[in-house]
């Protein structure tokens, strides 16, 4: 079933890209490496992350602008509310209308103690996520543009949330409040993102909800991110990383594999969209979207090209 899927595929799936604002010259090497890869694609948009307590304002406002400004790709900036006061978050919404930005990613973000302690929204603040989109979207109705706001949403429940029904009665709250797309967190059991799929329709949320899907370059890594984001890690796939932490190679391999098993399942189960968490690598995620059907628009040989074939 699959090889006959894969091609309907690739006329009607859609993918985006997410990335983190570089640190370092090489890291920023590395990126627009990744970007230029990936481009090609076609991805629907490519977002840039907000570092904890807004850390990365003025590096995250960097690399949207740079992806406007040399790139043909639609650039999402995340933002979220913590620590800041509205004016604050209000300044960068209008710095990136005036930049041209039309999609924010919004989110209420962590506690700036860490997670796991408790969140107390800034006095002067957006509460939570919900007010944060309403925000945004007041600010671009004021400047008579539109903007697209995406929110985050939990398969397996957000860490701090009493219980399913809380959960999604924030991400009602969001929508409510403008938000047009959600993006999950990562999750590696797809029965868990479709379980909490029918919860949503259920509870009368109709906007898309793109799984939000983690190759795995670094397992231990990845292992202790999901402790911390309330993602689990199947036995099944720790026992696939067993043993490699000192062999790379055969770990890529090996993520490749889990990944494409990941999507290609998604597929099948009639899943259309995917967003990626690329950590700023692109061969993992350019491997997985090649087996979805994605190319590069083929290139006209040159004359030149052609005499030397
Ligand atoms: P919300 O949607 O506001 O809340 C999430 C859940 O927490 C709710 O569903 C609810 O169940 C529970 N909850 C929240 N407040 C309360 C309350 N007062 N009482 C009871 N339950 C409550 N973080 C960053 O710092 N920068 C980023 O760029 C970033 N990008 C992200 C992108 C995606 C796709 C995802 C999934 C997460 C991202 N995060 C990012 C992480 C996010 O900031 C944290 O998960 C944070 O803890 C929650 O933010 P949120 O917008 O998801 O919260």
């Amino acid at each position: 079933p699959r090889a006959s899927r894969v091609p309907h595929a690739r006329e009607s799936l859609r993918v985006s890209f997410e990335f983190f604002p570089p640190k370092t010259e090489e890291m920023e090497k590395t990126l627009w490496e990744s970007v230029e890869r990936l481009a090609p694609l076609r991805p629907d948009f490519v977002s840039v992350t907000y570092g904890a307590g807004g850390s990365t304002r003025e590096r995250t406002h960097a690399t949207v602008k740079r992806i406007l400004d040399e790139t043909a790709l639609t650039p999402a900036a995340h933002l979220t509310c913590v620590a800041a006061t509205r004016d604050e978050v209000d300044d960068v919404v209008r710095e990136y209308l005036a930049a041209g930005v039309r999609h924010i990613v919004a989110l209420r973000g962590d506690p700036v103690a860490g997670i796991g302690t408790a969140y107390a929204p800034h006095p002067g603040g957006y509460v939570n996520a919900a007010d944060l989109v309403g925000g945004i979207k007041r600010l671009a109705e004021a400047e008579k543009t539109d903007i697209e706001v995406s929110v985050s949403a939990y398969p397996e429940r957000h860490p701090e949330s009493p219980s399913d029904a809380v959960d999604l009665d924030m991400l009602a709250a969001k929508v409510d409040a403008g938000a047009s797309r959600a993006i999950t967190q990562f999750f590696f059991d797809n029965d868990l993102y479709l379980r909490y799929l029918d919860r949503v329709r259920a509870r009368g949320i109709d906007i898309p909800i793109v799984p939000g899907i983690l190759p795995v370059q670094n397992f231990k890594l990845a292992r202790a991110f999901a402790g911390k984001a309330g993602a689990s890690i199947p036995g099944w796939l720790a026992d696939r990383f067993d043993g490699l932490d000192d062999d790379p190679s055969t770990r890529k391999l090996i993520a490749a594999a889990v990944a494409a098993e990941q999507v290609l399942d998604l597929v099948d189960r009639g899943v259309t969209e995917f967003h990626f968490y690329t950590m700023n690598r692109a061969d993992l995620v350019y491997a997985v979207c090649h087996l979805l059907g994605l190319r590069p628009p083929a290139t006209v040989p040159t004359a030149a090209a052609e005499a030397a074939a």
